[in-house]
């Protein structure tokens, strides 16, 4: 069997689709894509702009004009990508609490997935490639030939996000991060259009007692 060439990866916040995406990607030589990103850049060029996030047609208006630019890192500082809006790196901008905060609100928004989601589909298409997100087996890309869906439950997700936050010198409280995952579970499991969940030809990996590096031998291991 050759390798997938399309690889999706969904789950639900902090379920370590990033970490397993980024390490495939680079095993592989793909390009690795995290399409939360790009509805973290409208959300935050709404706060930027004022906006009320209860104002769809503006957010989408936003989501359907503004420059939002994936690219690879140009720093070593830890990120994944570079993400750009407008022309400026707005990179940890979006890995902001207010921006934790109003992002499943904006993405509940049809006409701003419609908007973003076209343009993830046309850079899948392209191949080589793993896409991470809430939608990509069922949505974007329901062409790929491998999807995962990664879960865990909502403490450990919390308490893995919450870990993260302190490394990076962050302050958090626990309650409030496993809160904050729970409500937005809540918000993309449970919005009418492109729902978080798992495909019918998705491989579900329960990664609650698994580490990283077992999570990424058995997709590994599913690649080749
Ligand atoms: O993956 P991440 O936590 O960065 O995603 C941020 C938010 O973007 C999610 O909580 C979800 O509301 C939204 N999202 C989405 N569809 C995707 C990727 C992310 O709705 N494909």
């Amino acid at each position: 069997m050759p390798i997938p060439s399309i690889i999706a990866i969904d789950g639900p916040a902090a379920s370590g689709k990033s970490t397993l995406g980024r390490r495939l990607a680079d095993s592989l030589s793909y390009l690795f894509f995290d399409t939360g990103v790009m509805y973290r850049a409208v959300t935050w060029g709404s706060l930027q702009h004022g906006l009320e996030i209860s104002d769809e047609a503006a957010v989408t208006s936003l989501a359907e004009t503004a420059q939002i630019d994936v690219r690879p890192p140009s720093k070593e500082d830890g990120r994944a990508c570079d993400v750009l809006l407008d022309g400026v790196d707005i990179t940890w901008e979006t890995r902001r609490a207010d921006v934790e905060a109003n992002v499943s609100p904006v993405s509940a928004y049809r006409d701003v997935r419609k908007a973003l989601a076209s343009q993830q589909r046309r850079i899948g298409l392209r191949g080589r490639v793993v896409m991470v997100g809430r939608d990509i087996g069922t949505v974007v890309l329901p062409e790929a030939d491998l999807k995962i869906y990664l879960d865990a439950s909502a403490p450990e997700r919390a308490s893995r996000r919450y870990k993260e936050i302190l490394q990076r010198g962050g302050q958090a409280d626990y309650d409030q991060v496993l809160a904050g995952v729970r409500s937005r579970d809540e918000i993309d499991s449970n919005r009418a259009f492109s729902p978080l969940r798992a495909a019918e030809d998705a491989v579900i990996i329960d990664s609650d007692k698994l580490s990283a590096e077992e999570v990424f031998a058995k997709v590994e291991a599913l690649c080749r």
